[in-house]
């Protein structure tokens, strides 16, 4: 029951309507019965450090960040932690004292299904498709990884050199960027194909970043950011070449668990978080298919 001692959490962004983001921390929260509740809301660019101001009045413990907001709402912090510094983005965000801190759990997110291969990285070459917002989050956690080089393909040279110019040194160096184009000369080289395009999201999931005719090296692991619908086009064709392949839900739950866990300062059951989930996408998609077989009939 929600009272007015009841603790506030939530996510912000523009839009938000559509985050998967309270359903799995109301189903932890209510499987550790604690007094908490994670609403989402929706703050427009304009309105971000109005928003900040109002969320420190009535006393909010802690939130998510999302687009548009992740870069925008770094001056408006008094601590950011260095990883979230080396990506330029928080996605989490805690009171400190009257002021908030921040840092980036996308990095833990994505890398955790990676750990749990438990794979020596020191040799391994990562290419990642797109240079966007969460390509950065990518390109920090595959350094952590400990990967022997990071190639980064974009389409658009002149952010792809802004991107490449923005690192510290240490990620700079084993850092290329590279054009679509170099494709066929850069895949059978890799390790880690991964997609931080949106290509292949729900609805057009009969799109690939790839042709079908790639060649992964054996052993090779590709992993999609997307996580409807699950599995991707992308990870189709990987799957069919033998490839190890990773989609986005764990990515999203692990971010999620690591925020919790920031926020609540105790263990968080990172199994019902991921339950929560499946089962709101499983509605989803149903309530699609649903959908699209009403507006067949429609057309019949
Ligand atoms: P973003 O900042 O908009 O970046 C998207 C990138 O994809 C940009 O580099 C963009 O290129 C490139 N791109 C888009 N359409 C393309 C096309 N048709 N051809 C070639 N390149 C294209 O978005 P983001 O925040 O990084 O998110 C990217 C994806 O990751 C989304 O699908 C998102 O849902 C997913 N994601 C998943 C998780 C998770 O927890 N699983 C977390 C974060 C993001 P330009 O810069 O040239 O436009």
């Amino acid at each position: 029951m929600l009272t007015g001692k009841t603790k506030l959490l939530g996510v912000i962004g523009h839009p938000v309507e559509h985050s998967l983001s309270p359903v799995m921390h109301n189903a932890a929260i209510a499987h550790l019965g604690l007094d908490y509740v994670y609403v989402p809301l929706s703050v427009k660019p304009e309105d971000l450090e109005t928003a900040l101001s109002g969320l420190t009045a009535i006393n909010f413990q802690g939130f998510n960040v999302t687009i548009p907001h992740k870069q925008a709402i770094l001056p408006l912090l008094s601590e950011i932690s260095p990883m979230a510094q080396a990506v330029g983005a928080v996605n989490t965000v805690w009171r400190h004292g009257d002021t908030w801190a921040g840092t980036n759990t996308d990095i833990e997110g994505f890398i955790a299904p990676l750990q749990a291969l438990n794979r020596d990285w020191s040799q391994s070459i990562a290419l990642i498709l797109g240079n966007g917002g969460a390509a950065r989050a990518v390109v920090a956690a595959c350094n952590q990884l400990g990967c022997k080089q990071i190639q980064v393909v974009g389409r658009n040279q002149q952010k792809l050199q802004q991107f490449c110019a923005s690192w510290s040194n240490t990620i700079a160096a084993k850092l290329q960027v590279q054009t679509w184009e170099q494709l066929p000369q850069l895949i059978p080289q890799t390790n880690l194909l991964i997609n931080t395009t949106p290509i292949g999201m729900h609805p057009h999931s009969e799109v690939s970043p790839l042709n079908a005719d790639f060649a992964l090296p054996a052993q090779a692991i590709a992993y999609d950011l997307i996580y409807t619908p699950r599995p991707t086009k992308f990870l189709q064709q990987a799957q069919q070449q033998g490839a190890i392949t990773i989609d986005g839900l764990e990515m999203l739950v692990q971010q999620g668990a690591a925020a919790l866990k920031i926020w609540l300062q105790q263990p968080v059951p990172i199994e019902v978080m991921r339950q929560a989930l499946q089962k709101q996408l499983r509605k989803s998609s149903e309530f699609k298919t649903q959908n699209s077989e009403d507006k067949a009939n429609h057309i019949d």
